[in-house]
């Protein structure tokens, strides 16, 4: 009788642990999404309220908090993103004051939210406040163009709360070059070598997303620690100059380094050609790229481009090619060097991840593909968790 009970017990055990839904098994891993631009709207509207859910605004926003709690997205980092214009002192006064303004905003909105939600700064921060059931808000800068080539910026923006760069955006910078823009390839220079060594020393994470083919390559030489493409996808899969190729991804995860995946459209299906789609992106593309674009025109730009999309669904990228991406990077290298950067509220957004409430969703699609639980919290945060340590513990070895 008392063998029977014992028997019934794991019987029990088993078949409970084997029937974890996908739902429960999502809210108990840490998630962490490692790109965010929802701080382009906080700067832009001082009325958005992260603390209401603000899907019914119809606004195009994807990101508050009570969407994150839905969703089951625990620790995000919002993004300072600036916009490159001319490697002047004039232009490069600007993008550091436009910095300083998004720092300023994500960190009085964060702290009037105490509750919800705490800015964290290491990753020890990320479980203690993740602990206390609040949402770790980290900080990570898109675009180094605000350091122009005073190598003290880099420790400035460390003590305002910096923890990982994107060495640039779009177009080249002081840094390195940038995949997407038209001149040569020169990848880092000299002053970009030096950013390295001191993103290094200080413990910030490079992020080698939308930086050029030749300039990854050379942070790979010159990084002691690993890196993370913060939001990119394969080019393997999307033959686009921001992806990385299988050459890239392999040294990247040889690095010790990860790949977390993007759900921005153009950047996970290549799409058919349509001409009058194709000419309505490149009308907006050609504005966007105007360099006396307001931060306003932007941001209807912003929903011109998600019009666009819903305009042509056909063409839609879907939750399935983003599984597709991580797939592929799981096959080529390994589970261990992949993770999530929606770039929500930055362009970022497929059917079946509209925003930060379906990110449960990832999790039960990749449970249908056959990964296990330990995989997919390898995906949501372990991967991250793990960079994020070892670029502490090599900035710890080298100050010391
Ligand atoms: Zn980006």
């Amino acid at each position: 009788m008392k063998i029977l009970g014992v028997a019934s017990i794991i019987i029990f055990l088993l078949s409970s642990c084997k029937n974890k839904s996908g739902q429960e098994m999502h809210s108990a891993f840490l998630t962490i999404d490692s790109h965010i631009d929802i701080p382009i709207k906080l700067t832009n509207d001082s009325t958005y309220n992260l603390e209401e859910d603000n899907s019914l605004l119809a606004d195009g926003s994807r990101t508050d908090f009570p969407r994150m709690d839905k969703g089951g997205l625990d620790a995000a980092f919002f993004i300072v993103w600036t916009a490159q214009h001319e490697c002047d002192s004039i232009g490069i006064q600007r993008a550091n004051d436009k910095a300083h303004e998004i720092i300023a905003t994500i960190k009085s909105r964060i702290n009037s939210s105490p509750s919800f939600a705490q800015l964290a700064f290491s990753s020890d921060d990320i479980i203690k406040i993740n602990d206390s059931k609040r949402h770790p808000i980290l900080i990570g800068m898109e675009n180094g163009y605000p350091i122009g080539k005073d190598i003290s910026q880099v420790e400035h923006f460390y003590n305002l709360g910096i923890r990982y760069l994107t060495l640039c955006h779009t177009k080249n910078n002081d840094i390195c070059c940038s995949s997407t823009d038209e001149s040569e390839d020169k990848g880092l220079t000299n002053f970009g070598i030096e950013v390295v060594h001191e993103l290094n020393r200080l413990g910030i994470i490079i992020d080698v997303s939308h930086i050029s083919d030749s300039a990854f390559y050379q942070v790979i030489k010159y990084s002691k620690a690993p890196v993370v493409a913060t939001h990119s996808n394969c080019r393997a899969l999307c033959s686009h100059p921001r992806n990385m190729t299988d050459d890239m991804i392999k040294l990247l995860a040889k690095n010790g380094g990860i790949i977390d995946i993007n759900f921005v459209d153009e950047y996970l299906r290549t799409p058919e050609p349509n001409a009058a789609r194709d000419s309505a992106v490149s009308i907006i593309k050609n504005k966007y790229s105007n360099p006396k674009i307001s931060d306003k025109e932007k941001d209807e730009l912003s929903m011109e481009w998600d019009a666009i999309h819903t305009k042509f669904p056909s063409k839609h990228a879907t939750i399935s090619d983003v599984i597709d991406h991580i797939d592929y990077v799981v096959k080529l290298v390994g589970i261990d060097y992949v993770g999530i950067g929606s770039d929500f509220d930055g362009g970022g957004r497929v059917a079946g991840l509209n925003d930060v409430s379906e990110m449960g969703n990832l999790t039960n699609e990749l449970l249908k593909r056959g990964y296990s639980e330990k995989d997919i919290e390898k995906i949501w945060s372990g991967n991250f968790m793990r960079v994020f340590r070892e670029v502490e513990n090599i900035s710890h070895e080298i100050k010391n």
